[in-house]
């Protein structure tokens, strides 16, 4: 599999994550955030916002994995928990891509389960159309088709995530 072409540029992503910061800063002027990051796909995504923050943040990560079985619910795993308590905290949950979201959705409850003060999800990319277990994404970075992509975070077998823009593969 070689990359067949750049679907979203590195400057739109960057002017992208620039207008979010903006609208988070806003939003999160006189609160504490916790930015939970979901591993690996978000690091990127994660890191670049930090940068642009000029709020009251701390940052937390989260690995889990999702199985896809024959219940629409979806479950997932922990991997790797956070480290923080979320209680009463506004909570900010990056993800790399929307697909179907039964991840988002179930991780959602789950977090939900631990009393935040408030919780927020912001998903780098969303896929359209193709959403199985609809939630409210509160911000998006960009809409895209169906097609698998990698970079900015996303891989294929572990490879690609460094990528600074979005591609697809052929
Ligand atoms: P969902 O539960 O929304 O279907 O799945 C989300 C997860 O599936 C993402 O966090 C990501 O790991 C993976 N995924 C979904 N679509 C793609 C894609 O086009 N490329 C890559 N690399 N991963 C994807």
């Amino acid at each position: 599999m070689k990359i067949s072409k750049t679907l979203i540029s590195k400057e739109e992503i960057e002017n992208k994550i620039s207008e979010i910061a903006e609208t988070i800063n806003s939003k999160y002027k006189d609160e504490e955030l916790v930015v939970i990051g979901i591993l690996k796909g978000a690091f990127i995504v994660v890191s670049d916002l930090a940068k642009q923050l000029q709020i009251d943040v701390t940052f937390d990560f989260m690995s889990i994995k999702s199985y896809y079985g024959s219940e629409s619910s979806g479950q997932i795993k922990i991997i790797k928990d956070l480290e923080y308590d979320i209680s009463n905290k506004n909570i900010l949950i990056v993800e790399d891509i929307y697909d179907t979201g039964l991840t988002l959705s179930s991780l959602k409850k789950l977090l939900e389960s631990r009393n935040p003060k408030s919780i927020e999800i912001f998903s780098m990319f969303v896929k359209k159309g193709v959403s199985k277990d609809p939630i409210e994404i509160d911000y998006s970075g960009f809409e895209i088709g169906p097609e698998f992509v990698v970079g900015y975070g996303l891989d294929y077998n572990g490879k690609y995530r460094e990528l600074p823009y979005l591609a697809l593969l052929s």
